[in-house]
C-alpha cells in the first residue's frame, strides 16, 4: 500500500483527496519508482483545483513532477536502485504521476538524476526550473549572449522566474524581474536581478513599438505582458514563451516582428525529446548555483498539496514547493 493524492470526478462532482492505494492499482508500465520528492507547478494547481481540464483521465493521480529510487525495471536503461527524475511526457494529466509514494513509468521517460543534485534538490529544480533552463538555451540558440545587454524575466517570483534569474545571474547576463508583489525585491535581487520592475508597467494594453530595451525575455505570463515585452525587444532580440499565468491570448502586432527582426520563441517542456532534457539538466548542473535553491524552495508535506494548489494558483506562493511524499 502507498498513499496518494487521488484525483477523481463523477456525479458529486470534482475533487482531490489523501488515499491510501495498493500496488496493484498503478498503471502497467515498464519501471516502478519509489518516489521521495515531488513538487506543486502551476499545472498541479490548475489540475488539483480543477480549474483548467488538464487532467484527461480519472481516477488520476496528479504531479507532473517526481524524484526517486528505481525499485524494479524490464527496461534496460534502469536497475534497482537507479536515482531517477521524471517531468512531464503527460505523467499527472494522461498517467498517474508523482504526488504518491510510488509510480510506474516508462523508462524512456525519466532520466537520471545528475551528480550534482540530491532527489530533493532536482525537485527544488523540477519542471519551473527545467523549463527556465530550456528558454535559456534557446536564448543562446537564437546568439543573445551577456554583452547584448538586459534580459527581462517575468512573473519573476515563481517557480520558472526564480530559476531563470537565478541561472541567468550565473552566466553573467544583467537580469530585470518582473513582479506583481514589489515587496519580492530583496528576494529578486537575492537570486541576482538587477533591476525589479512592477507588473503594472507591462499588464495593460500597449503600442505596436515602443523604445527598444530587451536583449531578450523569459515571459511565463502571456496576453498583454508578451506583447509589450515584444513591442519593447531590442532590435534582432529574442523573446522566449513559455506560460500563460496572465492568460492565453496575445494581443499583439507582427511590428516588432517584420520591423525589428524579433524572434518569439516558443518554449514546451511536456513532450520534449530526450536529448534536449538531459542537456537542460546538465547545464542546471553546471549553471545554477544550488546555494540559491534554499531561499526559491519550500518543503510540504503530501498532506498540504491539496490546500497550497490553490494559493499557488492565486500567485500567492514565492519560487518553489517541494513535496515530500513521505510526510
Ligand atoms: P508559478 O510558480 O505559479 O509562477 C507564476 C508567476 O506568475 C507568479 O508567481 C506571479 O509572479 C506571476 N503571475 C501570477 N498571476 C499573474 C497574473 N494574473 N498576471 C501576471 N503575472 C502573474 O508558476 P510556474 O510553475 O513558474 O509557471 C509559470 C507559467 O509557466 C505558468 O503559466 C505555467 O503553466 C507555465 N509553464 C509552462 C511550461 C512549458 O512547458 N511551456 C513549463 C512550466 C511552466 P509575480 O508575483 O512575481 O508577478
Amino acid at each position: 500500500m502507498f498513499r496518494a493524492i487521488l484525483i477523481d470526478k463523477n456525479e458529486q462532482g470534482y475533487g482531490a483527496s489523501l488515499t491510501m492505494l495498493d500496488d496493484t492499482r498503478l498503471p502497467d508500465s515498464d519501471v516502478t519508482v519509489d518516489v521521495a520528492y515531488s513538487t506543486l507547478n502551476y499545472k498541479d494547481g490548475l489540475a488539483i483545483t480543477g480549474k483548467a481540464p488538464v487532467v484527461r483521465r480519472f481516477p488520476m493521480v496528479p504531479g507532473i513532477d517526481l524524484a526517486g529510487v528505481v525499485q524494479s525495471s524490464s527496461h534496460p536503461r534502469y536497475k534497482p536502485g537507479d536515482k531517477v527524475l521524471l517531468n512531464g511526457w503527460g505523467v499527472g494529466e494522461t498517467h498517474w504521476g508523482g504526488l504518491a509514494q510510488r509510480a510506474r513509468l516508462k523508462g524512456d521517460w525519466l532520466i537520471p538524476v545528475p551528480d550534482a543534485f540530491s532527489l530533493k534538490q532536482a525537485m527544488a529544480i523540477g519542471t519551473a526550473g527545467y523549463t527556465a533552463m530550456l528558454c535559456i538555451l534557446a536564448l543562446e540558440r537564437h546568439g543573445v549572449r551577456p554583452d547584448q545587454g538586459e534580459i527581462v524575466v517575468t512573473g519573476a517570483s515563481g517557480g520558472v522566474g526564480s530559476v531563470a534569474v537565478a541561472v541567468l545571474s550565473k552566466l553573467g547576463y544583467e537580469v530585470v524581474a518582473v513582479t506583481g508583489r514589489t515587496e519580492e525585491e530583496p528576494y529578486l535581487k537575492g537570486l541576482g536581478a538587477s533591476h525589479v520592475l512592477s507588473r503594472e508597467d507591462f499588464s495593460s494594453p500597449g503600442k505596436p513599438l515602443g523604445k527598444e530595451r530587451w536583449a531578450g525575455a523569459i515571459d511565463t505570463v502571456g496576453s498583454h505582458t508578451l506583447a509589450n515585452i515584444c513591442a519593447t525587444m531590442r532590435y534582432r532580440g529574442v523573446v522566449t514563451a513559455c506560460g500563460l499565468a496572465a492568460g492565453m491570448d496575445l494581443p499583439a502586432t507582427v511590428a516588432p516582428f517584420i520591423l525589428r527582426n524579433v524572434t518569439l520563441a516558443g518554449i514546451d517542456s511536456v513532450m520534449c525529446p530526450r536529448d534536449d532534457r538531459i542537456q537542460a539538466w546538465a547545464r542546471l548542473a553546471t549553471d545554477l548555483d544550488v546555494r540559491k535553491l534554499d531561499s526559491i524552495c519550500k518543503e510540504v508535506g503530501l498532506a498540504d498539496a491539496i490546500d497550497l494548489a490553490t494559493q499557488l494558483l492565486e500567485g500567492k506562493i514565492r519560487g518553489r514547493l517541494v513535496v515530500d511524499v513521505n510526510r
